[in-house]
């Protein structure tokens, strides 16, 4: 069975693979919380739908914030918001 995942925008339950992990660094780790695109980073995960509406409402609502329970720089949602970009060139 593929595992599933809860979305922090929309909280739609999905696959693993149709969400993007955004990842909280372990404490002693030097690096901020980022997107994790081997899915494999060490740390808290977080979860968000690969689509359009839900990469534009993380910032609004503030999402990972919420879900982090911490201040989250904004180059995170600059990178949401360019695989976002790249997800629109990609759409069929
Ligand atoms: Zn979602």
């Amino acid at each position: 069975m593929i595992p599933t995942r809860r979305c922090v925008v929309c909280f739609a339950k999905k696959a693993k693979p149709d969400l993007i992990r955004i990842v909280k660094p372990p404490k002693t780790a030097q690096f901020a919380i980022t997107i994790d695109t081997s899915n494999k980073k060490q740390g808290r995960g977080a979860y968000i739908c690969k689509s359009q509406t839900c990469l534009q409402n993380a910032r609004k609502k503030k999402a990972f914030e919420r879900s982090f329970k911490q201040s989250v720089q904004s180059e995170l949602y600059v990178a949401l918001e360019t695989l976002e970009t790249e997800l629109l060139l990609n759409e069929p």
